[in-house]
């Protein structure tokens, strides 16, 4: 593979990062997934508005322009030969001299900037998406700036290995009583028709294909409503989905060992999957 690093397209067995980055120490950086469909970005400027927000939130400098980023996206699609797949960039706050808690200073030290691509022949067409993913429910024990998309991926992780563990796909996690998201992805349910999600705060990650699935809805006339639910409204629910970045809308069928409906993808998270893919292709550039 050619990964990109500070500028420079390397082989990434000669690409190298300071072990003094606080990415590394301090998981102090931020990310973004985009998904390459046909060989085009999916929501390349969603992904590079919310990547300067998170940069923003931290007080973290840009090292790019949003140009250059996407000339760097394209870079890497094209040498890499991705028709279907996934760019993954991350910015850190450099390699200081030494380990320190406080932020170095950014005139002497330059973020880190690393983008790679992930070769995923028929993205779009997971046969997880006929079948459906079972979820568990977990406390969410996240820190409460989940609207910033940090690299601090442990506990989602985490969740991720409790939900195998429990002959399952992905973990819903609960706040209060009610579901903030899943591991990576966020989360609806549907009843009598109606879509459910909860509201944008500092509570959940802003997902890129969120925004775009609930302007789709409303699109084509279907009720969207922004709340809170509980688990326990989410497994009396008709249908449930997740949407992400790299599995677009995705139908939950199961959630802690109790089928959802008839056990098998609804109508609804398959008509959505159908829009966004359809919709999102053609603003793909
Ligand atoms: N919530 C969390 C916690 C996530 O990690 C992700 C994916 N990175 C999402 C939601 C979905 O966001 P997007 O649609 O922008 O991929």
């Amino acid at each position: 593979r050619t990964v990109y690093v500070n500028g420079d397209y390397l082989p990434e067995t000669e690409a190298k990062v300071s072990i003094f980055d606080r990415g590394f120490l301090m998981a102090d950086g931020v990310y973004e997934v985009t998904s390459v469909l046909g060989g085009k970005l999916i929501d390349f400027a969603g992904h590079a508005k919310r990547l300067e927000r998170s940069l923003g939130e931290l007080d973290m400098a840009a090292p790019v322009t949003s140009e250059e980023l996407l000339e760097i996206h394209r870079q890497l699609v094209e040498k890499n030969g991705i028709t279907d797949g996934l760019v993954y960039l991350q910015i850190t706050r450099g390699a200081p001299e030494d380990r320190d808690f406080a932020f170095p200073d950014p005139a002497t030290t330059p973020s880190t900037i690393v983008l790679f691509t992930q070769n995923k022949p028929g993205l779009a067409d997971s046969p997880a998406a006929k079948v459906g993913m079972k979820v568990i429910s977990i406390p969410d024990v996240r820190w409460h700036r989940r609207d910033i998309k940090t690299v601090q991926l442990l506990y989602p992780s985490m969740g991720k290995m409790m939900a195998k563990k429990a002959g399952c796909d992905d973990a819903w996690m609960i706040e209060d009583g009610f579901v903030t998201e899943g591991t990576s992805n966020n989360a609806y349910i549907v009843k009598g028709g109606k879509i459910i999600t909860r509201e944008l705060s500092t509570d959940i990650l802003h997902g890129i294909t969120r925004a775009a699935v609930l302007r789709f809805a409303a699109e084509a006339q279907m009720e969207v409503e922004e709340r809170n639910f509980t688990i326990e409204e989410a497994m009396q629910a008709d249908e449930a989905f997740i949407t992400s970045a790299s599995a677009f809308v995705m139908p939950v069928v199961e959630i802690d060992g109790a089928s959802l409906g008839d056990g098998k993808p609804g109508p609804v998270a398959a008509r959505l999957r159908e829009i966004y893919l359809e919709e999102s292709l053609k603003t793909a550039i």
